[in-house]
């Protein structure tokens, strides 16, 4: 009985860190976007969000994530990805193997999918596939 508590309780501290995560990962998609859009708009002679009305704006946030550039996509989209998992219930399951993953490494890297075994498993076969 005792030991079934301590996993309730394991169960609701790694909750409550996933949460914490999702903060973060919302603060990160933020400042993600506010800064790409202040590069966006330092661009000279050149109006990012014209005043189109409520009707355009997803016209208009879609061309600017189209101005996004490749690497800040990608992480948006791994972002965004790790925030829908976070509602979906299914966040920190490795793709692989489905196990749990350690709660620090999501801590260290939040939008990771991959426990580390798995992840070191497949580097080394990437490695592998290069030479
Ligand atoms: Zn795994």
């Amino acid at each position: 009985m005792a030991q079934r508590r301590n996993i309730k309780r394991d169960k609701k501290l790694r909750e409550k860190k996933i949460q914490e995560i999702k903060k973060k990962l919302i603060q990160q998609r933020e400042s993600l976007l506010a800064e790409a859009e202040e590069a966006l708009n330092s661009l000279p002679g050149q109006t990012i969000f014209p005043d189109l009305g409520d009707q355009a704006s997803a016209e208009a946030e879609r061309s600017f994530m189209l101005r996004l550039r490749g690497r800040e996509q990608r992480l948006l989209k791994k972002i965004e990805d790790a925030i829908d998992r976070i509602d979906n219930g299914v966040f920190g399951i490795c793709d692989k193997c489905g196990e749990e993953i350690d709660i620090r490494r999501l801590e260290a890297r939040p939008v990771t999918t991959m426990c580390i075994e798995c992840k070191t498993q497949q580097e080394e076969e990437e490695r592998l596939m290069e030479m």
